[in-house]
């Protein structure tokens, strides 16, 4: 059985692959105008949503393997306790796991609908058709070309792919230098996310690239 770091560096992998062709498919719909086709802009929604899915349950199984000593001794507490009870046909791990990723997968599906993927396939000038009370999700929050760090256009863009926060290439990595000098963990400098940033977690943000050509035409 593979190691759990093993398996963390492989969901990491898998975020990372994930948030690129999200990435890849907005700036694809952006730069082919086939907006007027129903059919084409259907099929391009199920698949951002279906990145978002995929992109929100590796999150939530990332935190269930990060957390799942704390996890196991909870539950072991609850039993000698008696305050909990374990299915006679499964192990103590296997009772953990179910319980785990129901409670992500039921997370995911809440979420969705604020994830980073529909926000910024919104920001590309699509709406969002709304299941369920069948009205057309028309808010649109404008996605700000400016770089929380510099204050000015973004150069470079790369995101984080834990909060699909965007910064300056440049400016994050010397953010990320100044800290490692002074010993401070690297938390996304976007105002009020309390994300943490590495340069592992950064990737190319060229949905981002392209509204900043368009604001500058
Ligand atoms: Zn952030």
């Amino acid at each position: 059985m593979a190691g759990a770091s093993e398996i963390m560096s492989t969901i990491s992998e898998a975020i990372r692959t994930i948030n690129e062709a999200a990435d890849h498919a907005v700036e694809v719909a952006q730069s082919i105008s086939y907006k007027e086709d129903t059919l084409l802009v259907n099929q391009f929604e199920n698949t951002i949503f279906e990145y978002a899915k995929v992109d929100s349950q590796l999150k939530e199984w990332e935190k269930v393997i990060e957390g799942y000593s704390q996890t196991l001794s909870d539950y072991q507490m609850r039993i000698d306790n008696d305050q909990q009870r374990i299915n006679p046909h499964q192990d103590i791990h296997e009772t953990i796991l179910q319980d785990c990723l129901d409670s992500a997968n039921k997370a995911t599906e809440n979420d969705l609908r604020a994830h980073p993927f529909i926000r910024q396939y919104q920001d590309a000038g699509f709406t969002i058709e709304d299941d369920m009370n069948d009205d057309l999700v028309t808010t649109q929050v404008h996605r700000s070309t400016t770089c929380p760090i510099t204050k000015r256009d973004i150069v470079d863009p790369v995101k984080n792919i834990h909060c699909g926060h965007t910064y300056s290439h440049a400016a994050i990595i010397e953010i990320m230098n100044l800290n490692q000098k002074s010993g401070k963990k690297n938390r996304c400098p976007f105002g009020g996310c309390n994300e943490f940033v590495n340069e592992n977690d950064l990737v190319p943000d060229s949905a981002m690239q392209v509204l900043i050509d368009k604001n500058q035409k």
